[in-house]
């Protein structure tokens, strides 16, 4: 019996030798045979003159007549055959190259003789080549046909060219799957008829859609096949998303809150500045997923320095006027301890109790007393830490909201929900990763979103430059005599990376008795203890030093606004986007900003990586850059979650597939909860298959 499911071993010809070669190309039953796509196409449609192929030594397709043979040993043991081939225009060499083994009588090119019969007709696809010896088309594919109308198989037509591996040539694989597209594909499963219109492709069934992402009439043929392809793979995850969104939303939460008017207002008085179009739109968001009966799980993203904190404050404030506890958790502890100076400075006039919880507050025992005290009795209203807040036997009254700040840093998001600190919490989410749109839609699928498109008015778009040390330097001393700061960056690629950490040590030592004489510098690096980090990092705020020299440390989060220079040692060894975190640690203010990437390698990719840099400042063409460069699973370090896995789909092109798939994969969701309805039994059937095992998104009830 047909099945999808069947081990391609048994298929014929293929036996376990082979089996294992597509084991290696993640290819194991009959299903996944029918989804291996092409990577690339070869157009066999057009034919050109042997005359035309040596004008422009393309490679294509010629049409010819088959004359006499001849063979030839190169010096190097290397055999060639060279056949005679005509058409209209002219004459030329059709080449074959073969290793001779030479304990073997067996004739190498026999094959080849035999289907190059003079007089015979040939299809040959190759290139043309012009040598010292002379001129020879190098043969990649041909087909023989006696008469000369007689109909071409692999000429005439558009051909899928395969990812190949060792022990499994290209045209085997093009075989096996030919035969398998034209048995099975009958099979795959369809979800079609579940899919509205969409205006920008075409309707296809999935059998359809695999026949011509295999064998299309045109390459725009082949793209909307694969596009249609996607499409179903992307409603099947958005269902899929959507329904364990639902499922989060079927408990209803304990706390509730209304709008008391005892803090939020003193708080906005507080604030220097106006909130920008888009803060007010997320804190709306983020006000009436509170005030609703469901928890809330929300994601807010914004582009570094795009205000987040005070949208979070305001929620916290919500939830404090209401009596609640809330907690924001960050990623590094100096970053908790700016969040702490920040909110305790908003906060300036009210009486709320707020406390920074990290593992250097929490060692000193008769604090820690306190603070665990304070927590269970209600009496801290807010608790600002590190994940040591989340970890150990801390027990609050009633905590009712849960802030990750820099969710990014963090891992796998879900443990977050899972936590025993409260109930029912309310879950909100902050990443100044700017994640491309599609990419969040599908990562973050299981949260609703709120982005912040603007960063507050006044600010001066800071200038990057890939320079050397002097210029660095020497415009730096210009700034620092202007009053103005800045970081100077090593790498640190782990905490037990001495080399590095010395480097930044040493460069310290260096550069305060060279270039930086003048000047206050300090350093700061993850090793030290926390007491000096707060202590340099307060000294860098209130402008006691002028140059702060760091690694990574502060590559989240920090906020000072008179730094106007940001030099990054060895730019190309970070990544995109923590290159554009540190450069966010900059121009946040009106003043100009300036950044200096100061790189030594010369591999492409560096240098790939620091032009992006250097050609823009918007995060959300950076992560795109970087989505393309390094792929959507290692970006988001969840290789894991699913979004990997699509046969057809792609992250960047199909953005509109996802919006549109999400659109009415929630109607479904709506309409037909737990799946009972014949019509939705292959879509509940393929969701189980593809997301359940894998990511336990998924937990109908
Ligand atoms: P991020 O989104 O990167 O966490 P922050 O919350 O640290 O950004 O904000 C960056 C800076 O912008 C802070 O100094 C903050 O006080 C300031 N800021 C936030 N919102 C506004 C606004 N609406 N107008 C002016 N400045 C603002
Ligand atoms: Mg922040």
């Amino acid at each position: 019996m047909l099945n999808l499911d069947n081990k391609i071993q048994y298929l014929k010809g293929i036996g376990p030798k082979r089996a294992q070669a597509f084991a290696k190309l993640g290819i194991e039953n009959t299903g996944d045979l029918l989804t291996f796509f092409p990577i690339q196409y070869q157009d066999r449609t057009k034919i050109i003159s042997i005359r035309d192929a040596y004008k422009q030594l393309q490679e294509g397709c010629l049409f010819v007549k088959v004359g006499k043979s001849y063979e030839k040993v190169l010096s190097n043991g290397l055999c060639i055959l060279d056949v005679e081939i005509f058409d209209s225009t002219s004459m030329t060499y059709a080449r074959f190259f073969r290793k001779k083994n030479q304990y073997s009588s067996m004739d190498i090119f026999a094959l080849v003789r035999k289907a190059f019969e003079p007089k015979s007709f040939a299809y040959i696809y190759g290139d043309a080549k012009l040598e010292r010896g002379g001129r020879f088309i190098a043969v990649n594919d041909y087909e023989i046909v006696q008469n000369e109308n007689d109909k071409p198989l692999l000429f005439n037509k558009i051909i899928p060219i395969y990812p190949a591996t060792e022990g499994l040539h290209q045209k085997f694989i093009r075989e096996t799957v030919r035969s398998v597209v034209e048995s099975s594909c009958e099979l795959y499963p369809d979800v079609s008829s579940l899919i509205p219109d969409f205006k920008n492709i075409p309707k296809l069934t999935s059998s359809i859609a695999i026949q011509k992402i295999h064998y299309p009439n045109t390459l725009e043929d082949a793209e909307n096949a694969r596009r249609y392809f996607a499409l179903q793979e992307f409603f099947i995850l958005e269902t899929a998303l959507s329904l364990s969104r639902s499922n989060v939303k079927k408990n209803t939460k304990i706390q509730r809150y209304t709008i008391q008017k005892t803090l939020l207002p003193v708080f906005k008085n507080n604030l220097k500045f106006e909130f920008t179009k888009d803060q007010k739109k997320a804190i709306k968001d983020i006000f009436s997923d509170m005030q609703s009966v469901y928890p809330m799980n929300r994601m807010l993203t914004g582009d570094v320095g795009s205000g987040k904190t005070v949208v979070a404050l305001s929620a916290i404030l919500l939830a404090v006027e209401n009596d609640y506890q809330a907690m924001i958790v960050a990623p590094t502890e100096i970053l908790a301890e700016q969040h702490y100076l920040t909110i305790s400075n908003m906060l300036s006039g009210l009486d709320v109790k707020t406390v920074l919880a990290t593992s250097s507050t929490l060692k000193k025992k008769n604090e820690k007393e306190k603070i665990l005290s304070g927590f269970e009795s209600g009496d801290i209203k807010i608790a600002i830490g590190t994940h040591s807040l989340i970890e150990g036997r801390i027990k609050f009254k009633n905590l009712s909201l849960i802030i990750v700040d820099e969710q990014h840093r963090f891992g796998v998001m879900q443990k977050f929900a899972a936590l025993d600190k409260a109930r029912t919490p309310d879950i909100l989410m902050m990443t100044a990763t700017p994640i491309p749109r599609a990419l969040a839609m599908t990562a973050y699928g299981e949260m609703d979103m709120t982005a912040i498109m603007q960063l507050p008015p006044g600010r001066t778009p800071v200038k990057t430059y890939s320079s050397n040390e002097q210029f660095a330097y020497t415009n730096t001393i210009k700034e620092l005599k202007n009053g103005n700061q800045a970081y100077i960056v090593y790498p640190l690629i782990n905490e037990s990376d001495k080399f590095a950490l010395k480097s930044a040590v040493q460069e310290s030592e260096k550069l305060s008795q060279t270039w930086f004489k003048d000047f206050k510098v300090g350093l700061l690096h993850g090793k030290m203890k926390s007491s000096e980090k707060n202590e340099i990092m307060q000294k860098f705020k209130s402008k006691e030093l002028n140059v702060l020299i760091s690694t990574t440390v502060i590559e989240v989060g920090i906020d000072v606004s008179d730094a106007t220079i940001m030099i990054i040692h060895h730019a190309e060894r970070f990544g995109l986007s923590a290159l554009h975190q540190l450069r966010g640690r900059i121009g946040r203010s009106a003043k100009q900003s300036y950044a200096y990437l100061i790189g030594t390698s010369n591999s492409e990719t560096a240098r790939k990586r620091l032009s992006i840099m250097t050609s823009t400042n918007n995060g959300f063409k950076i992560a795109e850059e970087d989505l393309k460069m390094r792929g959507p699973g290692e970006l988001m370090g969840t290789t894991q979650h699913g979004f990997s896995e699509f046969k057809a789909g792609d992250l960047i092109k199909d953005a509109d597939i996802i919006e549109f798939t999400k659109s009415f994969a929630s109607k479904i969701v709506e309409d037909d909860p737990t799946f009972s309805k014949n019509e939705n039994a292959i879509l509940k059937k393929l969701m189980d298959k593809h997301f359940l095992n894998k990511t336990k998104l998924i937990n109908i009830g």
